[in-house]
């Protein structure tokens, strides 16, 4: 029987692709071998990552124009690569923070550039996401920089924002394919795929055509988005099987219904634990306000330190994994990606009604 995973990444992955790899596992389309053991020049491969991109790109809308690329380095390498590349002489760009992420993109690209901070919500510790208004824009940003979702403090830009004349530079690592985008207002989209869309090992980009000009040539070439892109992401070897797995995973979700009918229903899991958050007398609170309540990372706590430790432990019986809060902020935090079976979702709800009541 399948565990509770409620793990905030490397994460539950759905069923069906997982059993569809163990079926083709030492048989790969009839070649006789793995697709862990394939050329990843072969015909077989290029086929793989030819349909990943293009289901992407189905999924997403993403319009003509962009390149959508399978890199190496996860969503903590684009941190530096986004800057490194796109910020030429002269050129600046603004960063918004909402958690530990972004807070990490900027100190990053700070260390490559010139970068300022256009709003931070860091006092009351990153329970909310700013209100546009809030946003105080340098003059002519080469971009905007926000993280979509707040993956440890569970705070979530529930409407995306655009700035007109400003592309936005998005880390979406935990909240990528989990509804739809507008992806005409981004530069660049990055996420590793661990949460949503595969296992760990490859970093989705998608990234505008016109950018791939800015690229310096004297970049170290793995570090450069045009030769990524000229290559098709088989410059040098990349990482075949988390590619083909998050190709299965893309599969499962057109299969769903794409990316409104994987929104709807990642919104109804997460009204499920809310609600048991918000009827719940005050026994459990959560920690984002109710305005940007993330619907990937659920964090909430308990009265002390001590009850959430108590009810972990009970919850760890009971065949939950991977509810501890992260290390940073201790807590509770239910990751409800997309693979969540909504069954698993109703199973916490009854054990913390259960176990308030206990
Ligand atoms: N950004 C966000 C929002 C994340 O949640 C994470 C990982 N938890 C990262 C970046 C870092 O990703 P990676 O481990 O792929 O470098």
């Amino acid at each position: 029987m399948p565990a509770y995973n409620f793990n905030a990444g490397p994460a539950v992955l759905p069923r069906t692709a997982l059993e569809y790899a163990q079926r083709e596992f030492l048989d790969f389309q009839g070649t006789g071998m793995s697709v862990l053991e394939i050329s990843h020049r072969s015909k077989d491969f290029e086929a793989v990552i030819a349909e990943a991109e293009a289901l992407a790109k189905e999924l997403l809308a993403i319009p003509d124009g962009y390149k959508v690329l399978f890199l190496q380095g996860g969503a903590s390498l684009q941190f530096a690569m986004v800057p490194m590349n796109i910020l030429g002489p002269g050129e600046s760009a603004d960063y918004v923070l909402t958690g530990s992420w972004s807070e990490k993109a900027f100190q990053e690209a700070e260390k490559v550039a010139s970068v300022r901070v256009a709003a931070s919500t860091k006092e009351g510790g990153y329970k909310r996401i700013p209100d546009v208004s809030e946003i105080q824009l340098g003059s002519n940003p080469a971009y905007v920089h926000i993280t979509t979702n707040n993956t440890i403090y569970g705070a979530q830009w529930r409407a995306l924002p655009a700035f007109p004349g400003i592309p936005i530079v998005a880390d979406m690592s935990s909240d990528m394919l989990s509804r739809p985008v507008n992806v005409a207002d981004y530069g660049i989209i990055y996420a590793g795929l661990q949460k949503n869309a595969g296992p760990a090992g490859a970093t989705m980009v998608i990234i505008r055509e016109d950018w791939l000009a800015k690229s310096p040539k004297t970049l170290p070439t793995m570090l450069r988005y045009d030769v990524m892109a000229k290559n098709s992401s088989l410059y040098n070897t990349p990482p075949v099987f988390s590619i083909y797995m998050s190709m299965l995973v893309m599969r499962w979700l057109k299969e769903l219904g794409g990316l409104e009918a994987i929104a709807r229903r990642n919104e109804a899991k997460a009204k499920l634990i809310y609600d048991a958050i918000d009827n719940s007398d005050g026994f459990y609170t959560g920690h984002a306000e109710p305005g940007s309540r993330s619907l990937m990372n659920i964090t909430f706590n308990l009265g002390s330190e001590e009850q959430e430790k108590a009810f972990l432990a009970k919850a760890k019986d009971a065949g939950f994994v991977g509810l501890a809060g992260h290390r940073s902020v201790g807590g509770v935090r239910a990751s409800t990606y997309n693979a969540c079976p909504v069954e698993a979702c109703e199973a916490l709800v009854q054990f913390m009604q259960d176990y308030r009541c206990s």
